[in-house]
C-alpha cells in the first residue's frame, strides 16, 4: 500500500492475544486479565467498540510489544464486556476484517496500533479452489466423525457455507489448531493458499485422532463398560418419556431438590420447574440445554430467602467507624443518624447513602465498616462506564451468552439477600442508544418497586427490598438528577497534612507493615518521614498515593530484608529517594520568588482541588489575546472578559502605552495536557495581565479565585473547601476569594482556618491591591514573566 494512505490509518487500542487467532465474521470469547488489555479493552468501548488483536509469537510473553505479536491481525468490535471480577473481564470479540499492523500508535497506558484492512480477494472460481473446498470439506467431516468438537450448529453452517474464503475461516477457527497454523490461515493471499494451508492442518488432525483413537483402543475396556451406561440411560429416559413418567422420582442430579430449597416464591418456583421438565426432555446434544442448565443452577444458587442476620446497634457501630477511620467525624456523624433512624423505622426503606468526594478518601472501606457494624456482607459493583442497561438487567435469555446484569451477579456471589451492596462511580454512569441504565437503577432503588425487581435474563422479579444500598461518586453534579432524588448525599472534603498524619501513622502504616510481614520492630516511619512523604511524593485530597507509598517502601525493605541485607529499623526522610526515587513535587507549583506575570489560581477537580498557575506574556501585534493549556469554553470566555475587563481600566492602572495598539498578549496555563474549565479564573487572569503591563510582580504565597464580569465585579465560585486545602497542601498562606463565599469557610477545617489569611474580595481593583506588590517596593527591573517550567 501506498505510504500516504498508511499516514491517513487509524489509531485503534490493541490487545495481544496470548494463543487464540479470530477470524472475520466469526465471534470469539476471551478472557482479559492483563492491565493493558484492560485498558486497551476500555479505550475501545470509548471508541465504537473497535479494537485490534493479534496472535503472539510467544505465548508465554507477559508484556508484548508491536514486534511480538504477528503483523497480521484482525479488527474486532466488543460486542459484550462481562466484570468477572476486579481483574479479569470477559470480553466477547467479533471479527470483521483482515488488518495489516502499519506501525505502533501513540505511547500510553496500552498498545495502540495503526492499522490498515486488507481486502478479501475476489473470489476466482478455478477448477483447482473447486477441488480444494471439495476436499477440504471431506476431511473435515471425517475429523468431525472421528470426535473433534464441534458444535452442532456450527456443522450446519460449515457445510451450507457456498463461499470458499469463509468457509476456510470457519473450519479453521472451530478446529483445534496450533496458534501458528491458525495464522497461516489468517494470513493466506488467495483462496487457493487459504484452502491448501488447511488441508494440511486438516491431515495432520487426522492422523492425532488415529492415534488418539488407537490409544483409547488399548485402554478401552473401561470406557466401554462406561459408554455402554451412559447409552443405556439415554434409552431409558425415552422409554420412560414415552410412557409419560418423566417426574421428581428420576431426578438424578439433584437440581430440582436445589430448586424446591431455595423457597423461592410459589409462582417463580413453578416457571422453574416448568424449565426444569423442559430441560429433562431436551435431548442431550441440543445446544439449548446447556444455556437452560446454567439458568436454572442461577437459580437455584439464588440466595431468595437466604439472609444474614442483620442488626443496627448504634454504639458498636460508632466503635466500628471509629475503630477502621480516623476523622472524618461529620461523616460519621451522619452515617450513625441514618442506622439511628433505620433502626428506629424498623426496616431499611428509605433513600439511600452516597458518598461523594475525591478518590481515596476512604468511601470505600467506610462502606465496608458499615456492614460490619450492620452484621451484613459487603460487596461492591464499579459501574464506571457503563453504558448500556443490560449491564443492569441482564440480557434476554434469547440473546447468544446472555448474563444476568450486576446486581443480580453480585447478590449471588454475595449469597445473601441482605448484604450492604456498593454501587461505586454512579456518577460515571452514561446513556446511549443500548438504553439507559439509569433507568434500571432507578427500579433497583426505588423501595416502592425494588421487591419485584425485574431482571431481563431471570425474567422472574426478585426482592431487592433487603439489600442496604451505598453509592459513590466523584462528582455530585454528574449523578443523574433522578438518582440524585433518592440519595442521601455525605460530602467527604479533602483531608489536611495533619489528618494524614494521623491516618497514616494509625491505620496505612500498621496495615502494609502487615500485609507485607514486617512490624514495628523491624520497620518504623518517623513522622517526619510521614510528612515527607506526604509533601514531596503524593499531591492528592485522599490518601491512596499515600497508601501505595508507604507499601512500596514497605515492599522494598521487605525484600532487602529477605536478600540479608540491613534495613536501617527507622526510615528517614533521607532515606525516601532510595526507596522511592527522586521527589515527584518538589516546589513544582509555587514560584520561588514575587513574579511578574505569574499568578497562583485554584481549580477543582474531581480529585479534590489543586493549584493552577497562570501566566501572560506580550510581544509586539495588535491588541490579540491569544490562549493555551487545554481550555474548555466557559474558560476562555471568562478569560476574554477578564482581557477586556483590564483593557478598559489599563489607563487608571497606570499603563501609559496604548498596549492594545502595540502587543499581543498571550496567556497560558501550564499542564497543557490536563484540560480545564469554568469561569473562576477569571481574577487569576485578570491579575496575570495586570502584572505583566504593569511590571508589578505578583506575591508569591497568595493564590486566588473568582468569576470576574466586564465591570470588575467579582462573582461567587463553587469549591471552596477542596481549593483552600489545595493551597494550603502547596504551601501558600493567603487566598482572595469571592466576599460572597465567606460562607463556605465553615466548611474548612479549623486547622487550616487558623493558618491562613483569607481576603473576601467583591471588586477587581481589591483583587490587585491585595495580591500586587507596591510599586515602589519594586527592587528588580520589570521583565516578562517566566514560568520556571520554560
Ligand atoms: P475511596 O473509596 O474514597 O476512593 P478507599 O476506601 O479506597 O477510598 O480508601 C483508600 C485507602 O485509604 C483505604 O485503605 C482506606 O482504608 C484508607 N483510608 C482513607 N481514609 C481513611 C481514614 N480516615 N482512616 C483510615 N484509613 C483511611
Amino acid at each position: 500500500m501506498p505510504k500516504k494512505s498508511s499516514a491517513k490509518l487509524r489509531e485503534l487500542p490493541l490487545i495481544p492475544l496470548r494463543d487464540t487467532v479470530v477470524f472475520p465474521r466469526v465471534t470469539v470469547p476471551v478472557i482479559v486479565k492483563r492491565e493493558k488489555s484492560l485498558k486497551a479493552l476500555e479505550a475501545a468501548m470509548r471508541h465504537g467498540r473497535a479494537a485490534v488483536v493479534a496472535a503472539q509469537r510467544d505465548p508465554d510473553r507477559d508484556d508484548p510489544g508491536l514486534a511480538d505479536v504477528y503483523p497480521l491481525g484482525t479488527l474486532v468490535r466488543v460486542r459484550e464486556l462481562v466484570k468477572q471480577d476486579d481483574k479479569t473481564v470477559r470480553a466477547l470479540l467479533e471479527g470483521e476484517a483482515r488488518v495489516r499492523l502499519r506501525r505502533p500508535g501513540k505511547e500510553g497506558s496500552h498498545l495502540t496500533v495503526a492499522a490498515e484492512p486488507l481486502p478479501v480477494p475476489p473470489a476466482k472460481k478455478s477448477d483447482r479452489a473447486e477441488a480444494l473446498s471439495y476436499s477440504v470439506l471431506n476431511q473435515f467431516r471425517r475429523v468431525v466423525n472421528m470426535g473433534a468438537n464441534v458444535p452442532f450448529d456450527v456443522l450446519l453452517v460449515i457445510l451450507n457455507v457456498t463461499d470458499p474464503w469463509l468457509m476456510g475461516d470457519l473450519v479453521a477457527a472451530n478446529l483445534e489448531l496450533k496458534t501458528a497454523e491458525k495464522q497461516a490461515v489468517l494470513e493466506a493471499r488467495t483462496v487457493e493458499e487459504k484452502l491448501t494451508q488447511i488441508s494440511r492442518s486438516l491431515s495432520r488432525q487426522v492422523k492425532l485422532l488415529q492415534m488418539a483413537s488407537k490409544i483409547q483402543a488399548d485402554t478401552g475396556r473401561e470406557l466401554d463398560k462406561m459408554q455402554r451406561e451412559i447409552f443405556l440411560r439415554e434409552q431409558l429416559k425415552a422409554i420412560e418419556k414415552e410412557l409419560g413418567q418423566l417426574g421428581a422420582k428420576t431426578d438424578g442430579d439433584g437440581l430440582r431438590e436445589a430448586l424446591v430449597r431455595t423457597k423461592m416464591p410459589p409462582e417463580t418456583l413453578e416457571k422453574a420447574l416448568k424449565e426444569y421438565e423442559r430441560l429433562r426432555a431436551m435431548p442431550s446434544y441440543s445446544p439449548e440445554q446447556a444455556h437452560l442448565r446454567a439458568y436454572l443452577e442461577l437459580l437455584a444458587e439464588l440466595p431468595w430467602r437466604k439472609a444474614d442476620e442483620a442488626k443496627i446497634d448504634v454504639p458498636e457501630a460508632r466503635r466500628i467507624l471509629d475503630a477502621d477511620h480516623y476523622g472524618l467525624e461529620k461523616v460519621k456523624e451522619r452515617i450513625l443518624e441514618f442506622l439511628a433512624v433505620r433502626k428506629l423505622v424498623g426496616r431499611m426503606r428509605g433513600p439511600i447513602l452516597c458518598f461523594v468526594g475525591p478518590p481515596g478518601m476512604g468511601k470505600t472501606s467506610l462502606g465496608r465498616s458499615i456492614a460490619r457494624a450492620t452484621g451484613r456482607k459487603f460487596w461492591r459493583v464499579s459501574l464506571g462506564g457503563i453504558r448500556d442497561e443490560a449491564e443492569i438487567r441482564g440480557h434476554r435469555r434469547t440473546y447468544v451468552g446472555a448474563l444476568p446484569g450486576r446486581l443480580i451477579q453480585g447478590l449471588n456471589a454475595a449469597k445473601t439477600r441482605n448484604p450492604v451492596f456498593m454501587l461505586d462511580e454512579i456518577d460515571k454512569v452514561g446513556a446511549d442508544h443500548r438504553g439507559d441504565p439509569t433507568a434500571a437503577l432507578l427500579e433497583a432503588l426505588d423501595p416502592e418497586q425494588n421487591s419485584q425487581f425485574s431482571d431481563h435474563y431471570l425474567e422472574v422479579p426478585f426482592d431487592l427490598s433487603d439489600v442496604m444500598f451505598v453509592a459513590t461518586a466523584n462528582v455530585l453534579d454528574d449523578i443523574p438528577h433522578a438518582l440524585r432524588d433518592r440519595m442521601e448525599v455525605i460530602e467527604f472534603p479533602g483531608y489536611t497534612e495533619e489528618e494524614k498524619l494521623h491516618i497514616a501513622e494509625d491505620h496505612l502504616i500498621p496495615k502494609t507493615l502487615k500485609d507485607n510481614g514486617l512490624d514495628a520492630k523491624r520497620l518504623k516511619f518517623a513522622p517526619e518521614t510521614v510528612r515527607a512523604v506526604i509533601r514531596l511524593y503524593t499531591r492528592e485530597a485522599g490518601v491512596r498515593n499515600l497508601e501505595r507509598e508507604l507499601a512500596a517502601v514497605c515492599r522494598k525493605a521487605a525484600r532487602r530484608l529477605a536478600e540479608g541485607e540491613k534495613v536501617q529499623a527507622v526510615v528517614a526522610p533521607a532515606d525516601l529517594p532510595g526507596y522511592l526515587g527522586p521527589e515527584r513535587f518538589l516546589d513544582q507549583e509555587t514560584e520561588v520568588t514575587d513574579t511578574v506575570g505569574v499568578v497562583n489560581g485554584l481549580a477543582w477537580t474531581e480529585a479534590g482541588g489543586d493549584i493552577l498557575q497562570v501566566e501572560a506574556t506580550k510581544m509586539a501585534g495588535r491588541g490579540n489575546l491569544q490562549l493555551t493549556g487545554h481550555l474548555g469554553k466557559v474558560m476562555q470566555e471568562s478569560a476574554q472578559a477578564a482581557y477586556s475587563y483590564v483593557r478598559s481600566v489599563a489607563a487608571r492602572l497606570g499603563v501609559k502605552e496604548p498596549f492594545h495598539k502595540m502587543y499581543d498578549v498571550h496567556v497560558h496555563v501550564p499542564q497543557g495536557a490536563i484540560p480545564k474549565d469554568g469561569p473562576s479564573a477569571g481574577v487569576t487572569i485578570a491579575t496575570a495581565v495586570v502584572s505583566m503591563l504593569t511590571g508589578r510582580p505578583v506575591r508569591r504565597d497568595t493564590a486566588m479565585t473568582g468569576e470576574v464580569t466586564l465591570r470588575g465585579r467579582v462573582l461567587e465560585i463553587g469549591g471552596v473547601k477542596e481549593k483552600v486545602l489545595a493551597a494550603h497542601r502547596a504551601g501558600l498562606k493567603r487566598v482572595i476569594m469571592p466576599a460572597r463565599n465567606a460562607k463556605d469557610l465553615v466548611d474548612v477545617p479549623e486547622a487550616v482556618r487558623r493558618e491562613m489569611e483569607f481576603i473576601p474580595v467583591k471588586q477587581m481593583s481589591e483583587v490587585l491591591e491585595a495580591a500586587l506588590v507596591a510599586p515602589a517596593s519594586v527592587r528588580q527591573s520589570p521583565k516578562t514573566a517566566k514560568s520556571k517550567k520554560c
